[in-house]
Formats: C-alpha cells, structure tokens, sequence
C-alpha cells in the first residue's frame, strides 16, 4: 500500500476513500504515477486490518464506497480481492482501475482465482493501458480515451449513461505540516499552472 486518502470526490462517482497500492509491472510510458511502479516504497498491510481501516474512515468520512488505483490492483489481485469482499460485505461499493484490459483479466480468471475474486469483488471497473497520446476530456477519471468503463455488478449501471456530462475534478489537500498533494485530473496546462501558482506560493 502507498497511500490512504479517507475522502475524496475526484476519484469515482460520490463522495469516496481512494486506496493507492504500491507496484506496478505495466509501466505505461507517460504513467502520473511512477513513484508506484516498483514494489518497494510502500507499506506492507494485514488485509484484514487494511480493511478494518477502510471501513472506519468510511463511516467517519460518510463515503458511499471505496476505489483501489495505483500502481496496479490486479498485480496484488490475492490480497486486495481480501480486502474489497470485505469493505463491499458493508455495503460500500468498490471501484477498481486497472492498466489491463477486461478481456484479458477473464481470461486469466479462469485460472487465477485471485484475478477472478477481485473482478468480482469490483462494482465499477476503469481498464487499460494510459495512452498519453489520446487523453480523455470527455469522461470523468479516465486518462486516456482508449480505457473503458465497465459496471460489474447493478450498482453503478446507470452511471454510465451519463459519463460525459460528470465534470473531472482536481484536488489539493493541504497537510497540518503544510505539505501538499494532489489528486483527481486535469489536463497538462491546469497542471502545469496549478503547480507554477503553488510553487510561487511556496517561495
Ligand atoms: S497501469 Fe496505471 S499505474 Fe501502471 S503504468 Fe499504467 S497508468 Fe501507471
């Protein structure tokens, strides 16, 4: 695990505690998040007592479910799948994203269980590689056009029929020790004047 953000709105639909695991074998070349491509960094969780965590933040925070993204969920399928059958036992939704694409994680799942018990574990599914080449400003959360929403389970099927009009979001907390990070997406040019207006700030 790298990272626990207990409320957030830019990382899936509603209100959302958003899990960043740590470690990825896909390393998409323009990837936001290469600090999570090797598996070291992170820190190493009991499932069960990640998903105690998870839970407890929920309540607290009143989010409506909990989204896994990275790195790379699948790359960690076992224990995660643990965690989300859990977290989802509460009735909290799960939202996965993914580098691979769905096709290949079913048929991987007919022999991996993990695989097939964190797809099943997984109400809303974001698969496929980043394409840095083809970013998407249409839809909300996605990186690039070529990735696919996919409603698993019944929970989030109607979302989908209305994506594009769901604006993206970008987020800033800033920490008590005045340190700052940033989720959700934008495109390129309100990065790059976010973070020049941050860095004015900071000097
Ligand atoms: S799958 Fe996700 S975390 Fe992995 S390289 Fe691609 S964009 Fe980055």
């Amino acid at each position: 695990m790298n990272r626990i953000l207990g409320k957030t709105r830019a990382e899936g639909p509603g209100l959302r505690t958003a899990l960043w695991v740590q470690g990825c074998t896909i390393r998409c070349p323009g990837c936001f998040n290469p600090h999570l491509w090797s598996n070291r960094g992170g820190t190493p969780r009991d499932p069960g007592d990640l998903a105690r965590e998870l839970i407890n933040l929920a309540e607290i925070n009143g989010v409506e479910g909990i989204t896994l993204l990275g790195g790379e969920p699948f790359d960690q399928a076992l224990p995660l799948a643990a965690v989300a059958q859990r977290v989802r036992a509460t009735g909290l939704s799960i939202m996965t994203f993914t580098g691979y694409e769905l096709e290949t994680l079913r048929e991987w799942s007919a022999t991996r269980s993990d695989i097939k018990a964190l797809l099943a574990s997984t109400d809303l599914l974001v698969d496929g590689p980043y394409r840095a080449g083809s970013p998407d400003h249409a839809r909300p959360w996605a990186g690039s056009a070529n990735q696919s929403f996919h409603a698993l389970s019944q929970r989030y099927e109607t979302l989908l029929d209305g994506l594009e009009g769901i604006p993206d979001r970008l987020e800033v907390h800033v920490r008590a020790d005045g340190s700052i990070a940033v989720n959700g997406w934008a495109d390129d040019e309100t990065l790059d004047l976010l973070l020049e207006d941050l860095g004015r700030r900071q000097r």
